[in-house]
């Protein structure tokens, strides 16, 4: 998949996500980066990227990844996202994938494969990870099923290592790396540089951009109640308060 996708479902006149018009020039035997970002979109997931060959090959995990080997992921392959999308945090304020973005982890990767390009063919990417959160041996496999899905559903799975265990990252690691920040956070320190750069636009995208965010943040909010411990039953407790 070429760069070629990700430029036609976006419009870069008032999107703050980078365009990928100039790739970034890697030094040969350079670590390669890896990154995942977290996605308050339509649904939130958890977006994989790796470097490879100047582009971020990339996958849509629901669930997000699990560093736990009994957990098969879920991962769709989707578009090769530009380089420099890599470290964005921020808002999408309209069209494709608008929403709010976290960088939940980053670092390098390795491939445990001689050819990456062969790899992705068949399917089967064997893979060490370097980042803040992830670390270890993992795999990406692509599975058949998922009904219509046009061969991109893959897995991605924890091999058993030193860096496996039975614990929920995504829950028990839930901020940015970044900014250290959850998608509020984000969007508190965000939204003034973002509203005075889309000044320009036409009418109506700041409109619709706020409406954009604030169902963003609701399903933030919602996303937080969720994951608060729930409320003590207490009987005759409420009352002395
Ligand atoms: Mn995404």
């Amino acid at each position: 998949m070429a760069l070629k996708e990700y430029r036609a479902k976006r419009n870069f006149s008032v999107s703050p996500e980078p365009s990928g018009a100039e790739p970034k020039k890697r030094k040969k035997g350079a670590p390669l980066f890896f990154c995942v970002q977290k996605h308050l979109a339509s649904h939130l997931h958890y977006d994989l990227r790796l470097e490879h060959d100047g582009v971020l090959l990339s996958w849509a995990v629901p669930k997000g990844p699990s560093i736990n080997p009994a957990d098969k992921r879920l991962a769709m392959h989707v578009e090769d996202h530009p380089l420099e999308y890599g470290t964005f945090e921020g808002v999408i304020p309209d069209g494709y994938g608008a929403g709010i973005v976290m960088l939940w982890d980053e670092g390098t990767w390795e491939p445990l494969v001689d050819d990456v390009a062969d790899a992705l063919k068949r399917g089967d990417l064997k893979l060490r990870l370097n980042g803040v959160k992830l670390k270890g041996s993992w795999a990406l496999i692509r599975t058949r099923g998922y009904g219509d899905s046009g061969g991109r559903s893959w897995l991605l799975l924890k091999h058993k290592d030193e860096w496996a265990g039975p614990v929920d990252i995504a829950a028990f690691a839930p901020l940015s790396i970044k900014s250290g920040g959850d998608f509020t956070d984000i969007l508190a320190q965000e939204s003034p540089d973002l509203w005075t750069s889309n000044r320009a636009a036409k009418s109506g995208a700041q409109t619709h951009m706020l409406k954009v965010v604030e169902r963003a943040v609701a399903i933030a909010e919602e996303n937080k109640a969720k994951a608060a411990p729930p409320a003590r039953a207490s009987k005759g407790r409420k009352a002395k308060r």
